[in-house]
């Protein structure tokens, strides 16, 4: 089922009575999802992300705009007519019932042609306790189960219904970091299995970016991207974009274009044609660096650090914005530890250029528009 937000917008009036400032959630968002695809909703805490994600769900009316399931309207729609399955990051089970009377509870409040009988129920429950693995686990109390399952029988309860679309708001933010990595994968093979239409909201770049189809990354309510993760990586419009995106993070430089150059501090880095003369911001992705003996980018050497495969050495330059720049080079290229100096030259596709006002990305002669 393909999902339409058209200029979708949600402002809450002030929660202060003194001051008449509103708060606007969501601004203006217009984004379909394709169907049978898993979009990661990616963006600080306070973005918009979950008001986003309840006004599918039907939770939160929008303030303007429209909702669409397929060809249909939804916008007036409650959120029990529209096909939903919703899943929070507290898992919000009963804890006086068992995993299998928490899985069927949705079913029991079916009425008229979609009422089923009890037999029916227990085989759907059964279905979706063996699509995230707890079919074993039937009879136990929540609190008898750990945390990555309890968040698996959430799921399934998401899930008996069989949804038209799912819905998940950071559903692993109370796990372990093992079990975040193992749970992620799980519902990764579960959307995939089913086909259901999955909206997924993290705050964790990582996340999103390992399990997504497409990635929508939002600030202050307003949509800044959507792409392919590794496009959006690649490729960000903005510094906010390429900054939320990686890690280690990009590195950031104050810098200019002058007479056709581009410089990073003083350090007078590569040709950029007939771009006009202004101030910049440059961002290097860590793997952009290529230790080099007479490269342009000269840093003050202060660590390296092995990563086996990888050395991530931690320098420092005069323009760079953040305390140091970290660099990931290959271990098969000798970094001289002792040296003061580590000079680099940079990987084109790994450097990113943006206006130091508007911090809109400036596209050099080679990447076209
Ligand atoms: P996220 O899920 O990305 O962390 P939210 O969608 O929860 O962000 O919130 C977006 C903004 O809307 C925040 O500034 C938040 O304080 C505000 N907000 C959310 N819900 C309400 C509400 N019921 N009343 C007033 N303001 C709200
Ligand atoms: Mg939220």
């Amino acid at each position: 089922m393909k999902v339409e937000l058209q200029h979708v917008t949600k402002v809450f009036p002030s929660r202060n009575k003194k001051s008449e400032e509103e708060v606007v959630a969501v601004n203006d968002f217009t984004f379909t999802i394709p169907d049978g695809k898993l979009v990661g909703l990616l963006g600080p805490s306070g973005c918009g992300k979950s008001t986003t994600l309840y006004m599918i769900c039907g939770l939160q009316k929008p303030s303007g705009g429209k909702i669409f399931f397929g060809e249909d309207d939804v916008t007036d729609l409650p959120p029990e007519n529209r096909g939903v399955g919703l899943v929070f990051q507290n898992y919000a089970l009963y804890p006086h019932m068992t995993v299998r009377q928490n899985i069927m509870f949705p079913l029991q409040n079916l009425k008229g042609t979609d009422k089923l009988t009890k037999e029916e129920m227990l085989e759907r429950t059964l279905g979706a306790a063996k699509l995230v693995q707890i079919d074993n686990l039937l009879d136990r109390k929540p609190s008898e189960l750990s945390g990555g399952q309890q968040q698996r029988v959430a799921i399934a309860r998401a899930l008996v219904k069989m949804p038209r679309v799912l819905l998940l708001d950071e559903p692993l933010s109370n796990l372990d970091a093992r079990l975040r990595l193992q749970t992620r994968e799980e519902i990764k093979r579960i959307q995939q299995k089913t086909g259901i239409t999955t909206v997924f909201v993290t705050h964790d770049q990582e996340e999103a970016m390992s399990i997504s189809d497409m990635i929508v990354v939002m600030k202050l309510g307003v949509i800044q991207q959507i792409g392919r993760p590794q496009e959006v990586y690649d490729d960000p419009v903005n510094l906010f974009v390429a900054r939320f995106l990686g890690t280690p993070p990009v590195n950031v430089f104050t810098g200019a274009i002058r007479d056709g150059y581009l410089y990073v501090g003083e350090d007078k880095l590569l040709p950029v044609g007939d771009l006009p003369d202004t101030e910049v911001y440059v961002g290097i992705r860590p793997e952009g660096f290529i230790p080099q003996a007479d490269g342009p980018l000269r840093c003050h050497l202060n660590n390296v650090e092995v990563m086996g495969r990888d050395v991530s050495v931690v320098s420092t330059h005069p323009a760079s914005v953040n305390p140091t720049v970290r660099s990931i080079v290959n271990a098969d290229i000798p970094v001289d530890t002792s040296a003061e100096t580590i000079r680099y030259a940079i990987k084109p596709h790994k450097l990113l250029v943006f206006d130091r006002e508007t911090e809109k990305r400036i596209y050099l002669g080679s990447e076209g528009k």
